[in-house]
Order: C-alpha cells, then sequence, then structure tokens
C-alpha cells in the first residue's frame, strides 16, 4: 500500500511538473513567434534530407557535411528540420558530429533555434550501424505482448537519442488488411484491437520519460489515414473508403495512439475516394484537429506537398500545391530535397493564399516540439544518453521478442521439435541471407545490402549447425538470397539422399514501399520448384518461411511435416528459428493475419456475415472463411485446456462492467506461453455485425500441469460499431463472448 501512495504521488508530482512545463514553454513560443519574420516562420516549416548539404549529395557515403550547403540551408534558408540519410547508416559517432556541426551552424541564425532531426526507427534504429534491430510490427504483432514491443520500442529511443536524434517517424498504425501492399509487414496486422493495443503501448513507451529525458525521442503515428488500403495493393495508388469503413477499421488506432500521448502524425502520401490526403482539410482539420483533439506537429510524407501537382494532378502549380496543402492543416512539409517550398509558401502567404494565422498556428506547435524534445535546453547529442547505446542487454531482449514471434502453422503427428542428432539438408534462398530475416528498414531503407549488418548476424544455416553440429548438416546453398545455387533443384535432389531431413528455408528478401510492389501473391515458381523437387524426395520436409506478408503455399503446405512462420524477425531471428526447431523454446506466436489460400479467398476474420456462409451450386463455390489458417492461429509443444468460460452477468445494463473467466491448464509435458483471447459478437444489428471482433488478450506463462485463471473486463464500448449516421454506438439486444471453442451469451441493455 505504501508503495502504491508513494507511485501515486509521484505519477502526481510529474504531471503536476509536467504541465507546469507545458505552460512555460507555451509562453516562450508565443513569445518567440512574435519576433519571428515570416522568412523565418516559414524555414520552421520547411524539412530537407540530408542529401541536399552532405558532401557530394546523394552519393554521398561518410556522413561529410558540405559547410556551404549546410550555411544554406540553416542561415540562408532558415530551415526548422532535417531527416534521413543519404545512404546506409553512420556510424555512431558520425550522427553525432552530424548533429552538432548541424546545431553549431544555427548559433548563425538571428533567432538560434535549433533543428528538430528525425529518423525511421522502425524496428530499432535503423540508421546506425550496430544498432539492435527488433521484429517487424507484423512479427510483434505475432507476439501477443505489448509489453514486449514497448521494451523494444525503449531500446529503439534510447540508441536513438545517444545518436543525437530526438524524432522518431514511427510506429506505423496502418492496418494490414490488403497482404498485397509492400507495407504490410510493417502494420499490426488486421485487427484493430491489435493496432490500437500495440500502437498505444509502443507510443507510451517513446514518450513516457518525458522528451526532455535522453530516454525518450517524439513519436509519430503514420500515415494517416487509410494508406493500407490500396485498392491495387501497390504503394501509394487511389483508395476508395467508405466513411463507415475507415472510422470502424482505419482511424480508431490514432484515435487510441494520440490519448496514449503521440507528439506527430505524418500522412498518408495517397488519395482517398480521389482526394489526396494531404490536401484534406476534412482529415486534417475537421478529423484530427477538432474531432480528436491532436495538438502536436502534423508532417507530410516525403514530397507529399509538391505531388499534389506533379502526381495527384489536383494543383495547377507548385504554388497552388503548397497553399492547399498549408490550408488543409498541414505543419510542415518534408521537401524534402529542394528549398521550393520555402519560396513557395513566402509567395502564397504573400498574395493572400495562405493566411499569417495558419502559418503561426503551425509554427507555434514547431517550436512547441522543440521546447518539449530540450532541444532548446541543449540541442546537442547528450552525453547521459551515450551508455544506451549497443547495451548487452538489447540482444537478450532481441532475441525474447524474436523467439515470442516465431508462429508454429503446422506440426503434424508431433514431427516437430526436430532431434539433434539427425542429418539435416538446410536449402533455400533464404537459408544465408540475414536480409532476407530483417526486412525493410534495416541499415538501408530497402535492407538488403547485407555489407551493413553487424558482423555477428546469423544466417539460418549457421544457427542450425551450431544447434545440430556442423558435421550433421549438409547444405545446397549459397551466401545472399538471389545466389542461383539457392534455386538449384536437381542439387537439393541429389543432397537430400545423405539426409534425414529437410529444413527448406523459403519467402521473401527485404523489400520496403514502392520497391516491395509484387503482381503476385504466389510464392515464385523457383521456390515452388525447390520445395516440389524437396517433396518428391520423400524424405520429411520442414518450411521454414521468412515473409513479410502471406505468401500462397497451399500447393507446398500438404506435404510438409512442420511450417514455421517467422516474418521478419529481427537480428536475432536464426537463432529463433533454430531455438524452435530443436525444441530450446516452446512456439507461442499467434497470426496476426488470416494467411489466405488463394488470392480469390482473401476474408478477413473480422467478416461479415455473408462473408460466412458457405454455400455451393454447381461449381461456384463460396466457401465462407476458409483460410489456410486463421487468424490466432500458432502452435505450442505443449497442450493447453479452457474450462468453462465464466461471465459475471449474463444481463449487461449501461455502462457496468462484464467480467469474463476461464481457467487455462497446461496438460502437456512442456513448460509454455499462450495467449487467450477474447472475442464478441453482437448477434444483430441495425449494421450487419462482424461475425468476429478481436476485444482483448491476455498472453500468460504455465508450467507443465499448471492452471492459472484469466479473467477480462470489458463493457459496452467494447461491443460499440459505427452505424449508419457515422456515430459509434452500443446496440441493445444479444451478444456472445467467443473464447476459444465457446461461445457465451450475454443480454446488453
Ligand atoms: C515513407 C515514410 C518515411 C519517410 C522518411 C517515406 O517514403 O513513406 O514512412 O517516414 O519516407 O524516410
Amino acid at each position: 500500500m505504501k508503495n502504491f501512495t508513494i507511485a501515486l504521488s509521484v505519477t502526481f508530482f510529474s504531471m503536476v511538473t509536467f504541465a507546469q512545463q507545458a505552460k512555460t514553454d507555451l509562453q516562450k513560443a508565443e513569445a518567440l513567434l512574435k519576433q519571428m519574420t515570416l522568412e523565418e516562420k516559414v524555414g520552421q516549416m520547411t524539412q530537407v534530407t540530408l542529401a541536399v548539404f552532405a558532401k557530394g549529395g546523394w552519393g554521398n557515403l561518410d556522413g561529410e557535411l558540405d559547410p556551404a550547403l549546410l550555411k544554406k540551408a540553416v542561415v540562408d534558408y532558415k530551415v526548422g528540420s532535417m531527416l534521413n540519410t543519404t545512404a546506409h547508416a553512420l556510424p555512431i559517432d558520425t550522427w553525432r558530429k552530424l548533429i552538432t556541426e548541424i546545431q553549431d551552424e544555427t548559433k548563425n541564425t538571428r533567432l538560434k533555434i535549433p533543428i528538430i532531426y528525425g529518423l525511421d526507427g522502425i524496428h530499432g534504429q535503423t540508421y546506425t550501424l550496430g544498432s539492435t534491430l527488433f521484429p517487424q510490427n507484423i512479427a510483434m504483432a505475432a507476439t501477443r505482448n505489448p509489453a514486449l514491443a514497448a521494451a523494444a520500442a525503449k531500446v529503439t529511443a534510447n540508441e536513438l537519442r545517444s545518436s543525437g536524434v530526438r524524432w522518431n517517424f514511427a510506429p506505423v498504425l496502418d492496418i494490414g488488411r490488403q497482404p498485397l501492399w509492400s507495407r504490410f509487414p510493417e502494420t499490426y496486422g488486421e485487427d484493430v484491437y491489435m493496432g490500437k493495443s500495440i500502437g498505444a503501448a509502443v507510443i507510451k513507451a517513446y514518450e513516457e520519460d518525458g522528451l526532455r529525458n535522453p530516454t525518450a525521442v517524439a513519436s509519430c503515428m503514420k500515415h494517416y489515414l487509410g494508406y493500407s488500403a490500396s485498392r491495387t495493393g501497390k504503394d501509394r495508388t487511389p483508395i476508395y473508403l467508405p466513411e463507415i469503413e475507415l472510422r470502424e477499421y482505419y482511424l480508431p488506432q490514432f484515435r487510441e495512439a494520440i490519448k496514449a500521448g503521440a507528439s506527430t502524425i505524418m500522412i498518408n502520401s495517397s488519395e482517398i475516394n480521389g482526394t489526396p490526403v494531404h490536401a484534406s482539410k476534412y482529415l486534417l482539420t475537421d478529423v484530427l484537429r477538432k474531432e480528436m483533439g491532436f495538438e502536436g506537429v502534423i508532417v507530410t510524407d516525403w514530397e507529399d506537398i509538391k505531388r499534389l501537382h506533379t502526381w495527384h494532378s489536383v494543383a495547377a502549380t507548385p504554388r497552388e500545391a503548397v497553399a492547399m496543402g498549408i490550408n488543409a492543416g498541414i505543419d510542415m512539409s518534408m521537401v524534402p530535397g529542394d528549398f521550393s517550398f520555402y519560396d513557395l509558401l513566402i509567395e502564397a502567404v504573400n498574395k493572400g493564399e495562405v493566411k499569417m494565422t495558419r502559418i503561426d498556428d503551425a509554427v507555434k506547435r514547431i517550436l512547441l516540439l522543440k521546447m518539449k524534445t530540450g532541444l532548446f535546453d541543449n540541442p546537442y547529442p547528450e552525453q547521459a544518453s551515450f551508455a544506451n547505446f549497443g547495451k548487452q542487454e538489447y540482444q537478450t531482449l532481441a532475441l525474447d521478442a524474436a523467439h515470442e514471434a516465431m508462429t508454429l502453422l503446422k506440426n503434424e503427428n508431433n514431427f516437430l521439435p526436430v532431434s539433434k542428432n539427425k542429418k539435416i539438408l538446410v536449402a533455400g534462398p533464404s537459408a544465408q541471407s540475414i536480409s532476407a530475416l530483417n526486412g525493410c528498414w534495416s541499415y538501408t531503407w530497402q535492407g538488403k545490402e547485407e555489407e551493413w549488418y553487424p558482423a555477428d548476424s546469423k544466417t539460418i544455416l549457421q544457427a542450425i549447425k551450431e544447434k545440430a553440429g556442423a558435421a550433421n548438416v549438409i547444405t545446397t546453398t549459397g551466401k545472399g538470397f538471389d545466389n542461383p545455387m539457392n534455386f538449384d533443384a536437381t542439387a537439393l535432389t541429389n543432397a537430400a539422399v545423405n539426409a534425414d531431413i529437410i529444413i527448406l528455408c523459403i519467402g521473401e528478401n527485404a523489400y520496403a514501399e514502392s520497391p516491395g510492389n509484387t503482381r503476385e501473391l504466389a510464392l515464385d515458381e523457383n521456390q515452388q520448384a525447390l520445395a516440389k523437387a524437396a517433396a518428391l524426395t520423400g524424405k520429411p520436409v520442414i518450411l521454414v518461411l521468412t515473409e513479410g506478408r502471406p505468401r500462397f503455399i497451399s500447393n507446398i503446405e500438404p506435404f510438409a511435416k512442420g511450417i514455421l512462420m517467422t516474418y521478419w524477425s529481427g537480428k536475432k531471428t536464426a537463432e529463433a528459428i533454430a531455438d524452435v526447431l530443436f525444441g530450446d523454446y516452446n512456439p507461442n506466436g499467434i497470426l496476426p493475419f488470416s494467411y489466405p489460400r488463394s488470392m480469390g479467398e482473401i476474408v478477413l476474420y473480422d467478416r461479415k456475415p455473408t462473408e460466412d456462409v458457405r454455400e455451393v451450386f454447381n461449381d461456384d463455390i463460396h466457401t465462407g472463411y476458409n483460410p489456410l489458417y486463421p487468424f490466432g492461429h500458432g502452435l505450442s509443444y505443449t497442450t493447453f485446456e479452457y474450462g468453462d468460460v465464466k461471465l459475471s452477468t449474463a444481463n449487461l445494463k449501461a455502462d457496468e462492467k462484464l467480467t469474463v473467466t476461464v481457467t487455462v491448464k497446461n496438460t502437456g509435458k512442456m513448460d509454455g506461453k499462450h495467449t487467450v483471447e477474447l472475442y464478441t459478437h453482437d448477434l444483430y444489428a441495425s449494421i450487419t455485425p462482424n461475425m468476429k471482433r478481436l476485444r482483448a488478450y491476455q498472453k500468460i506463462s504455465l508450467k507443465a500441469g499448471e492452471t492459472q485463471t484469466v479473467a477480462f473486463t470489458i463493457d459496452k464500448n467494447d461491443l460499440a460499431f459505427v452505424n449508419a449516421q457515422l456515430k459509434t454506438v452500443t446496440e441493445p439486444g444479444d451478444f456472445e463472448i467467443i473464447i476459444g471453442k465457446q461461445k457465451v451469451k450475454f443480454n446488453y441493455q
């Protein structure tokens, strides 16, 4: 009790100091704003990329700055923000030197306003050599462990901050309902609650220490709004979303993230129903600012104001594009390759196309962000943060996270785990690829260039050799995913003669954004051919899938004895795979998406009733929800049994809480972790109800033979949906709680 009281008063005390600090910051920002010229204000709204002032531009490989270009950016154009690297990750000392030189240059400006630098620390600090890379969001969602995601986010914050950077362009809150989309791996999967729960935990982890503290970074929710719903699945292509769908599936994560304290937001590069989001006053000002009360900085995505003219063709001139974006509600333009935005915005203000009040509003928010992140106190890399880079314990955390992400999809007759004295053939393109285990935003944007990964990064082949002994392991593979040796089916057939088991490592190599566009979700033909060759050997085959998004495996799945979905799980993926395959770790990841069978069977778990009907008329097969593996699927080496699901009441009223309890027993012989998921089903509603909606989940650890009771509390908000009037409502009526195979009815009035 005493500890609780102390904790409470500490929290209260820090809330008071935060509030006081916010008031002082506001007064200072307002006073500073009054002294600023139009040019100084517009400079603050301008963000340029490192190539603009690095020696040699995009060709720059060592982070050396060009003093004349730096002066041009900081002094002449009064630029307020910078981002990115030129080609790849840089040594930490280079980042510190570079940030120091930039902040030094601000001392030559009239008002000496510090620069805020932003980077994409998507699954770890991407652009500092030797940083710790964790599982991608899709894999983090498979862990069903927000505390683990938060712990990884704290490391990312520390590794950014110790590099001198205080703004992280993460987390991605786009929902993964279109598996063709090349940024699917950056999402928390297909479910709204997953995005809400993990997204909020990650944002708190980045920011909760207080942004003045050298352990925190400003987060950036992205990409508002609907970015992932591209009709074709191609990155940055048109989205058509009725508002009811937008509000039901795409908006709630952002609402939750704002509540969690996110400081900034980045906008979707694409268009919704014909309006580019960067030009949507409705979405940026009416919904984001007025309805959701977001007070932080709104930044564009890459070049997106220019593209209102050059790509979207809604602005007839570049200046019209600038005015359109700023009037819609943008505060800062990621220009980022030149200073055109600066010149055009000044012109637009002088011609009366943008009001000074809008400029002041934007600049005040930017100044506040800089104050909040402590840049006005000390803009330089902070000595106090230096020891927080590359700690040994981060490696342990990376392994924990990779372990918990591993999702065992199939284990025929408990074929796995493999005993260590078997002769193993390791085949397939992922066997000796580091990039296929890490994916996008890994030391480079695309993550493909392996020379930048830490020297102690392991391949699957290495990790298996360490486990089973090099003498027991043979391979037909060479280094790198695209190595032609990896696709030699004849070599595989011949080598298999000497093996007891084939571990076939297939899937996707790294990709990011548009370069990851694909015309097919089917696996490449040469990988399918390998799998068929493996099957024909008659030896047991285990598939290891390194994938950022689900690739169809329906034609090869039937002959696999075991299938392990590894996603792109970061630095320790290979070790985690070997631990699971050989039984040194009991898998507990579960799918954050429905693994589809084929292109015509992409139905999501929260489908509507008519998507669930099973009808067969002649050859017209309507199979309902029939994925290869459903959302939430993932096997263990032990077994768990549920007792009866119990509800505190069968008649929930008004604002009352409903407590749902279930006992879980580990009935197998191995200790293990298990996630209990609670779904609701509204039986009848004014809008066709979802067949299931995830409302809560809890992950528990159970020793062999142990039983635990899991309790959930939900209320009417967990039964709500967006109705035809676009209001979030809970309608009275009958509902079901679904846990495992059990469905328990209750009524809400
Ligand atoms: C991506 C953003 C990223 C930005 C800066 C864009 O291409 O869409 O997610 O934050 O680049 O690197």
